[in-house]
């Protein structure tokens, strides 16, 4: 007599889920709370890893929601001084070197749900209640409501409407997509500024180092569709090209470019 086996995970196109996923959120959250920042000491790192797993396990990888992240999102709530978020699109590596030397600013990244989850990968099946460590539903293959993108779009959202006084954005130059309506800050963010919170949103748009080629500059008119819909939502704009703090970043990596050395 055999017993019936559970059906093998339903095979997606993305990649499966982080290698000791549980470990690693319970790990950077003791990191964060009891090194990084001990203001935050007081996190229960038990409890939210708990509410993280529950957040998608025995659930189906393509109907995640919003509410599914609401007791996450409680348990790891964090206050954010004024004048000090840094929102970023297509310039991940860049807005976190700025922020690592200044200590004082964060990314979504620098707050404690960002950190625990930044890089990681994660998905379960409504027919076990093991993570799916072979395949997670990709995005644009798959579907767009799984686990891992309505869980960034839910804390993104979050971080932007916390914001207050004069935010920045660090935005790639030297791609074509420099502002993308589709991304999680052109999508997500910008529509979830307070107008009556957020003074200013500051966005600083730079250029690789020997990059052959500058796609866009703050006179490009794709900074005016970013312009046009703050201007709508009543948000004060500002753009500046290659901001002397971050360009002194890249520079640390090329001293020798004729644009460092002037
Ligand atoms: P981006 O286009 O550079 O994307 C950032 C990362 O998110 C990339 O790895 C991208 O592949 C992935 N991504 C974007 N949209 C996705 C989606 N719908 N599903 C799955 N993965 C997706 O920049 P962005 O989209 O503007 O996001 C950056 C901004 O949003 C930041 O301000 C940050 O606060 C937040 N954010 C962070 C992350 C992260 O991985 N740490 C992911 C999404 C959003």
């Amino acid at each position: 007599l055999k017993w019936p086996r559970a059906p093998p995970p339903r095979a997606w196109n993305g990649t499966g889920s982080t290698p000791h996923f549980s470990e690693i959120v319970l790990g950077r959250c003791f990191t964060y709370t009891q090194l990084l920042r001990p203001e935050l000491g007081h996190a229960d790192c038990g409890q939210i890893g708990k509410a993280f797993m529950n957040a998608f396990l025995s659930k189906d990888p393509c109907h995640s929601s919003e509410q599914d992240y609401q007791l996450l999102l409680k348990l790891t709530n964090q206050t954010i001084p004024c004048h000090s978020s840094v929102f970023w699109s297509k310039s991940s590596q860049l807005a976190h070197l700025y922020t690592t030397v200044q200590q004082d600013m964060f990314t979504l990244e620098d707050t404690l749900i960002g950190y625990i989850a930044d890089g990681l990968n994660w998905c379960g099946d409504a027919g076990s209640n093991e993570m799916n460590y072979q395949s997670c539903p990709h995005w644009r293959k798959d579907c767009i409501n799984n686990p891992v993108s309505v869980f960034w779009d839910t804390v993104s959202k979050r971080f932007a409407e916390n914001a207050c006084g004069v935010v920045q954005v660090v935005l790639n130059g030297s791609i074509s997509n420099t502002f993308d309506k589709n991304s999680t800050f052109g999508r997500v963010e910008i529509h979830n500024l307070h107008p009556g919170k957020v003074s200013v949103l500051k966005a600083w748009v730079m250029h690789d180092i020997g990059g052959v080629y500058s796609y866009h500059t703050c006179s490009s008119p794709i900074i005016d569709d970013l312009k046009l819909i703050l201007s709508k939502r009543n948000i004060p704009f500002t753009c500046e090209d290659d901001y002397r703090p971050i360009k002194f970043l890249q520079c640390v990596k090329s001293p020798e470019d004729s644009s460092c050395r002037k």
